[in-house]
């Protein structure tokens, strides 16, 4: 008969880190989010090779103090979460305090951080353990290098270097369009490849998806008891790309939904002729209290208490915002 035993804690790390570090892309999500919880003014993201060699980001938040970088690494460690209420209402981007161990377990990662206050930074090493007197200027580097190393079955999985970098520039550009607010630079391979100055939502939107998106796109503006929508929508004669940038937020994170996805369909059912795709940024904040963000630990999808007032209410604010195409249509129709 086999025997029921405890796994050790490496094991643990590894099996939970298939759910948080699919790619390159998922450290440059994790990583990136943490710094923004720090309340990082600007975060500065490193890639070699696709990020498989090397992820590596860099922010000027809070830090972390000396005694806690070794707790950081450990799983269900975090500063975010306190009691049961608090899960209740997220304002945070991470709380499950997973993802430094999953990634921890799955690449060679040090954390260089020097907490508000400290007199010099220090470094961590969670492959050997050390941790040692570093200089730096403020905030926090995590350096991720060589995913997957000890864990080559999953190596296998990543793609070509070329499509695992594209995955992290969505990762990042994902996180940078719901933070106008932060700036952002991404290089890979030595190469400066984004930039972006803090600025508006609409200047943020119009580096990321173009000056050519906001003037053939239509802002979306309401607001109705808990929750405000905003953002951008393709006018219907421009819905003419067969990829166009689809992009919803909740609360300042980006999800998939399939419910706001058939809100959105809904708003351009008639308006929108054949197979044709909208291109659109929406970011609907609501009370934390009525929308779940625990449901995955990427936590890329989300639970609405009241699915179908929201519903209504992102089909109402779509179709406003489409309403002169209507009218155009109808007059169109009628003549
Ligand atoms: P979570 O984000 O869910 O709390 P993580 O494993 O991502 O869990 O991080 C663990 C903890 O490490 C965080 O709660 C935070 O206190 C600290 N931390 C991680 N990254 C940073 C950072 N860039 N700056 C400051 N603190 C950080
Ligand atoms: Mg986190």
């Amino acid at each position: 008969m086999p025997r029921i035993h405890l796994l050790p804690d490496a094991l643990i790390n590894q099996i939970a880190a298939g759910e948080v570090v699919e790619r390159p892309a998922s450290l440059v999500k994790e990583l990136v989010e943490n710094a923004l919880d720090a309340g990082a003014r600007a975060v500065a993201v490193t890639l070699e090779q696709g990020g498989v060699r090397r992820v590596r980001v860099q922010d000027d938040g809070h830090g972390i103090a000396r005694e806690e970088l070794a707790l950081a690494v450990m799983r269900h460690a975090t500063s975010k979460l306190h009691t049961a209420e608090d899960l209740e209402r997220i304002a945070t981007m991470g709380f499950r305090g997973e993802a430094l161990a999953a990634i921890a377990s799955v690449c060679r990662l040090t954390i260089t951080s020097r907490a508000q206050g400290s007199e010099h930074a220090w470094r961590f090493d969670a492959v050997s353990g050390e941790l040692a007197p570093a200089a730096l200027e403020s905030g926090t580097v995590i350096d991720c290098a060589d995913l997957y190393y000890n864990t080559p079955a999953r190596r296998k999985f990543l793609k070509s270097e070329s499509t695992e970098y594209a995955h992290c520039e969505e990762a990042l550009r994902r996180v940078a369009l719901s933070r106008p607010e932060v700036a952002f630079a991404l290089s890979h391979n030595a190469r400066s490849v984004l930039h972006l100055k803090p600025g508006t939502p609409e200047e943020r939107l119009a580096a990321l998806l173009g000056e050519t998106f906001i003037e053939r796109s239509r802002a979306v503006e309401a607001e109705a008891g808990p929750a405000r929508l905003f953002g951008r929508v393709i006018e219907p004669r421009h819905a003419d790309q067969s990829r166009p940038p689809q992009y919803w937020f909740v609360n300042g994170r980006f999800v998939r939904d399939r419910m706001l996805t058939q809100a959105l369909r809904q708003a351009y059912a008639d308006v929108l002729h054949g197979s044709r795709q909208p291109a659109f940024a929406l970011f609907l904040t609501i009370d934390p209290a009525l929308v779940d963000v625990n449901v995955h630990p990427a936590k890329i999808e989300v639970r609405f208490r009241d699915s179908q007032a929201v519903f209504r209410f992102v089909l109402d604010a779509v179709r406003r915002a489409l309403a002169p195409s209507r009218i155009a249509l109808e007059a169109l129709e009628e003549t």
